[in-house]
């Protein structure tokens, strides 16, 4: 497998996609004559893509005739996300104005793709299937249509996830679940080892992401997000070296996305960036606005508890980020320190009673000169670091 990521900046979205592809290599590296092909797009609970959350119609239309100029039989596209009115969008995006539009997002897709010869599919019958090497799932069930077609394209959006960290390449396809099964993996706290178990079943052959707009939401959908405009499209054929280039333009280090270096560990592809070749547009040349890590918002919502990552993976600063989503911890007595991660310093200014160690990484050891309160665990056990924090103030 190629590791080229291409990165392409352009306002017109369908000149952008055709050149990233182009430089890429092209879509017939992938497609033949008379082949299936599925596009999975990201087009999550229906959402407009002025929001940034779904991929734009306008990529999936040129991404199907792309696939039919390469010589495909017949080119769907489908996701599973039932069809809503936007009525009921609105509501549920109550922090942002959705854009209007007329109809459905569903609506907008079939108009576009059907000119283009393509069909717009549900992702609604599911198949289980034995994961070889899993993570954690010996089996998972997928939609069919991702087995049945010869080649799958990922049409994701470029996102940051409060959990996992981004959700582009190798996260595209956890909407090729069905629904109950999502919230299932949440509830099981196993959404990053399920991602890597469904891309070992099937994955992507080649990826192309939208990334008109990204959006970076820490926390549920439709309440803690900002949006900004990029006009980028990047393309692969590996989703594990999209991922990265992807972590990468979002001010994230891949290194520390679990469920990357789970996939690159599985033969998925490369992580890391001295193999990885881009094309296009520098990596350091995009500076989308507002990025800021997880971290980092969440230090600017709590009032007395510090966050501090030092070099911490998603285990540690995912996990623990999101169990103080809706905790209130203006009542606490004190500023209080949680460290994590291989890194971990001594935070000298604070009382050894202020600062939690999270996780084996932050461990006290004999060799290290940190002090405080020890969470162990890898990933650390976050119902005694509540518990902890409760003594210390904070409301639940
Ligand atoms: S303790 Fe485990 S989960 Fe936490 S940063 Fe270290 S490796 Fe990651």
């Amino acid at each position: 497998m190629e590791s080229r990521v291409s990165i392409v900046r352009d306002s017109d979205i369908e000149r952008r996609v055709l050149e990233a592809v182009r430089l890429l290599g092209g879509v017939e590296r992938v497609v033949g004559k008379g082949d299936r092909v599925l596009i999975k797009p990201n087009m999550v609970g229906g959402f407009p893509p002025e929001t940034g959350e779904t991929t734009h119609p306008e990529v999936v239309k040129t991404l199907v005739e792309l696939a039919y100029e390469a010589g495909a039989k017949e080119v769907l596209v489908g996701d599973g996300v039932p069809e809503v009115p936007v009525d009921t969008v609105r509501r549920r995006f109550v922090r942002r104005p959705v854009p209007p539009i007329s109809g459905t997002l569903h609506g907008l897709y079939r108009k576009k793709i059907e000119k283009a010869g393509g069909k717009l599919i549900d992702l609604d019958r599911w198949t289980e299937v034995e994961v070889p090497n899993p993570v954690r799932y010996e089996k998972v069930r997928v939609a069919r249509a991702i087995l049945d077609c010869d080649v799958l394209i990922g049409a994701p959006t470029l996102k940051t996830h409060h959990l996992v960290g981004i959700t582009v390449a190798l996260k595209n396809l956890y909407g090729a679940i069905p629904p109950k099964d999502r919230r299932l993996y949440h509830d099981l706290d196993g959404v990053e080892e399920v991602i890597v178990d469904i891309n070992q079943v099937r994955t992507s052959d080649m990826v192309v992401v939208d990334g008109t707009y990204t959006t970076l939401h820490w926390g549920m959908i439709d309440q803690y997000m900002e949006r900004s405009r990029l006009d980028l499209t990047i393309a692969g054929y590996d989703p594990v070296a999209v991922d990265s280039v992807s972590a990468k333009l979002l001010g994230i280090d891949p290194k520390t996305l679990r469920f990357l270096s789970w996939a690159e560990e599985r033969g998925l592809g490369k992580m890391d960036q001295r193999l990885i070749e881009t094309v296009g547009v520098p990596v350091g040349d995009v500076h989308p606005e507002g990025v800021m890590t997880v971290i980092d918002y969440m230090n600017k919502r709590l009032s007395r508890i510090r966050l501090v990552s030092c070099g911490a993976c998603t285990g540690c600063f995912g996990r623990v980020a999101t169990s103080l989503f809706r905790r209130d911890d203006s009542q606490m007595r004190d500023d209080v320190y949680i460290v994590m991660g291989p890194d971990a310093k001594p935070i000298e200014s604070a009382k050894k009673e202020n600062v939690i160690l999270c996780g084996n990484c932050a461990a006290p050891t004999f060799y290290n000169r940190l002090k405080g309160a020890f969470i162990p665990g890898c990933p650390p056990n976050l119902d005694i670091l509540i518990e902890r924090l409760k003594e210390m103030n904070l409301k639940v």
